[in-house]
């Protein structure tokens, strides 16, 4: 077989290891980074203050007011309060909420980010931001909000509760499954992609048996840089065009659309993507993986289904016409009809 590829590697340095939080300050300095605001969620500012106060007089303080999908009012308020207090760099504690925000204040005035993640979204390791105003997201690629270096530190998901651990390790995996079958896939990203799957899948029933397990939650957090690593290097496809609509029309919880939507996403896309099935299939050991991923999906014991996120069969409509108006590259097209179909599936919870 002959090759045929381009991939473009990301300037992040990646530390991991559980109590590698503790090591934030050695970060800093390897940056020339002397004061830092240190960014959380209003629920996660315990966790995030320990970080803080670990970095003595390197924290300008911590900004506890990261929300979902980064609204302008909060992010403005954000970069007011970096000048305010002279800080030279963002320290991101939490998940995609809280490093979103420190990225649009590196949007706005170039500060370099330090990701501390604790969840496995996966933003920490691509250069897409995204800011909400009027009830619509945008969002866009831009080198200076790539975090300069990223510290995953698995004792820091030990308290992630289990659904959210779950949608969110499907998250994860989504990242992976349409990477694989990206117009920019190249074998560098196939093997990230295949293995975040295999790590993430293991994990997640261990996790959800075991909450406080190590040894399942460094693993899940290895898969959650993989699938992060994945959606840097390459363009998404359908699954995250629709992600993006429902989430940006109707508010939904990320992690959970996500979780519900991949299965459907990828038994959608099969027959267009038998060499991605195949690779699925090899890391989650069976020839099912749409079936294989619903079922760790539903290990959330979480909602089933878009109608179990509060939809009705008349909100697909307008997601149907938005995606099919401004679509993303997707091997099998979708025009609305098809797509208003495959809703219909997730909406209803449809067997696979
Ligand atoms: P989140 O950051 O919104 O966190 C969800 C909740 O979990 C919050 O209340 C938070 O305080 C809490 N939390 C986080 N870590 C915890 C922990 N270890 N223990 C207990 N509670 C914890 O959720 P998310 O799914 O990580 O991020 C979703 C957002 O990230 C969306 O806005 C999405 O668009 C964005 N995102 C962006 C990218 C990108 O590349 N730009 C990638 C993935 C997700």
């Amino acid at each position: 077989m002959t090759r045929e590829f381009a991939y473009q590697a990301l300037p992040v340095r990646v530390a991991f290891g559980p109590g590698r939080s503790r090591e934030v300050a050695a970060e800093l300095d390897a940056l020339g980074l002397r004061r830092v605001l240190v960014l959380s969620t209003p629920g996660h500012k315990d966790v995030a203050g320990e970080v803080s106060r670990a970095l003595g007089g390197r924290s300008a303080g911590l900004h506890a007011e990261a929300a979902q999908h980064v609204p302008v009012d909060l992010a403005r308020a954000a970069v007011a309060v970096a000048r305010e207090r002279g800080a030279d760099g963002c320290v991101a504690v939490g998940g995609g909420s809280t490093i979103g925000l420190a990225k649009a204040i590196a949007l706005e005035t170039g500060l370099p980010i330090v990701a501390v993640p604790t969840t496995y979204a996966g933003s920490e390791m691509t250069p897409v931001w995204g800011l909400t105003e009027d009830g619509r997201k945008r969002t866009g690629r831009d080198p200076r909000v790539l975090p300069r270096a990223v510290v995953y530190d698995p004792d820091l998901t030990s308290g992630l509760p289990v659904p959210l651990s779950v949608t969110s390790g499907m998250n994860a995996m989504a990242h992976a499954v349409e990477a694989l079958y990206a117009p920019d896939t190249s074998p560098i990203v196939e093997l990230m992609a295949t293995e975040c799957v295999r790590a993430m899948a293991g994990a997640l029933p261990r996790v959800a048996a075991r909450p406080s397990d190590p040894e399942a939650r460094s693993d899940a957090l290895y898969a959650a840089w993989l699938g992060g690593s994945c959606l840097g290097a390459t363009t998404m496809g359908l699954h995250h065009r629709l992600c993006h609509a429902l989430g940006g029309t109707f508010g939904l919880p990320h992690a959970d659309t996500h979780s519900i939507m991949l299965p459907y996403v990828l038994a959608f896309n099969a027959a267009a993507a038998p060499e991605a099935v195949r690779s699925l299939g090899a890391a989650l050991g069976t020839a099912g993986p749409a079936g294989a991923l619903r079922e760790i999906g539903l290990l959330a014991g979480g909602p089933r289904s878009l109608g179990d996120l509060g939809l009705v069969p008349d909100d697909l409509d307008a997601v149907a016409a938005q995606v099919a108006e401004t679509p993303y590259a997707n091997l099998r097209p979708a025009g609305r009809a098809e797509i208003r179909a495959l809703l219909d599936d997730a909406w209803s919870g449809a067997p696979l």
